[in-house]
């Protein structure tokens, strides 16, 4: 049975960006009480990391921007860098904030080089958009991009990092564009129809590294099966074939039909599909080390603190059947912070876990974007595009 490490620190709840702003520490805070009130976490230590120090923020930010974050909450206006707007809000303590979330994945990456454990979970972490010099999309510090950098050098030269957000994983493929050492998979939303407008099947690497990024563009409304088709038409055939040392996923939960600031269509049993194929997948493909991390999610009550309740159990080997209530006591906790939320009364929504393989002679909306994806990146590794056997 592997050992699985859990990183998690309520200091993490610091990483605040107002109480208007979607991106609320809540959604973490209500999924560890759910899943501590389940008894997913029972005997499993939990973690606490320290902030990256400037040196690891440096693998992925400019000293100009790192130095901008510091000073960002007594610098008034104009900060510049991307902070200061109505997604990147300035807030007290920033930059300490946002190095713990960088720790915190940190922490995870140090559990599985040291063998302190084969997997790993922080759900802090996965701010997937922050770019070298500029905030973007709610996030600070690239916590993702650090720990792939941090990998890189503790000897590992084939990581592949896979992002099942809503949206593409933009700055964690910008970081590792030529370099054929990391593969980057991004399933999302089509970047014609949501932020940040990037994630393009054509975006296949630059030079050697042609075919390490992998995008996957799904079409607005796009549900389980489709998610799931499409997401098994391509990523086991790249994984397979790249053979990582390592899997890290990001696990965004805002492809749920209820999240407000996007349009897919999963349910919690979707992502609690998604979860195990991935923990399949570190098995079968990656020695069976996986880093998982958090990301987006903007249905604070119903969505985020379920999905990443299985999200912790699948990485503990501690499934949560879907039919399992939420337990009265954390229904209560809920309501002392949102009285009127309409809580969710079970682990599922009812939604099929099950989908139709592409190839099957089907037109399913999403055979588009698995074409286009399989026709990009396929012939990098020697796999054919059109044999639905590859
Ligand atoms: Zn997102």
């Amino acid at each position: 049975m592997p050992s699985s490490a859990v990183v998690w620190d309520p200091a993490l709840l610091a990483y605040d960006l107002g109480d208007d702003h979607p991106f609320n520490p809540v959604r973490l805070d209500l999924t560890v009480r759910l899943a501590t009130a389940l008894g997913v976490l029972d005997d499993v230590p939990l973690l606490a990391p320290d902030p990256a120090g400037e040196t690891e923020l440096l693998r992925a930010h400019t000293p100009e921007y790192i130095e901008a974050v510091r000073r960002a909450p007594m610098a008034g206006h104009d900060v510049g860098h991307g902070l200061g707007t109505p997604d990147n809000p300035v807030f007290v303590d920033m930059h300490d904030a946002s190095a713990l979330v960088v720790g915190s994945t940190l922490l995870g990456a140090r559990c599985l080089v040291e063998g302190r454990a084969t997997r790993a979970v922080g759900i802090a972490g996965g701010l997937h958009h922050a770019m070298p010099g500029h905030a973007s999309g709610f996030c600070v510090y690239n916590d993702c991009a650090v720990a792939v950098s941090w990998l890189l050098d503790q000897g590992f030269d084939r990581i592949a990092y896979v992002d099942t957000d809503v949206h593409h994983g933009d700055g964690v493929q910008a970081a590792f564009y030529d370099d054929p050492r990391v593969l980057t998979v991004s399933l999302h939303q089509h970047p014609f129809t949501l932020f940040p407008g990037t994630g393009y099947a054509a975006e296949t690497g630059a030079g050697e590294a042609d075919g390490t990024a992998v995008n996957v563009a799904l079409p607005p409304g796009t549900g389980d099966a489709g998610w799931l088709r499409a997401f098994h038409a391509v990523v086991p055939s790249v994984l397979e074939r790249f053979r990582p040392q390592i899997l890290i996923t990001q696990c965004g939960v805002d492809s749920h039909a209820e999240d407000p600031l996007a349009d897919l269509s999963l349910s919690v049993d979707g992502h609690r599909r998604i979860y195990r194929t991935l923990r399949e997948l570190a098995d079968t493909h990656a020695d069976g080390r996986w880093l998982a991390v958090g990301g987006g999610g903007y249905q604070l009550i119903r969505v985020v603190p379920r999905s990443w309740t299985h999200l912790l159990a699948t990485v503990l080997d501690r499934d949560v059947a879907p039919s399992t209530p939420v337990p009265a006591t954390w229904a209560e906790q809920v309501r002392e912070k949102a009285p009127n939320a309409a809580l969710p009364g079970t682990m599922t929504d009812g939604g099929a876990d099950s989908f139709s393989p592409w190839g099957d002679g089907d037109d399913d909306p999403v055979d588009v974007a698995v074409r286009e994806t399989r026709r990009a990146v396929f012939p990098s590794y020697g796999l054919d595009p059109d044999d639905p056997r590859d």
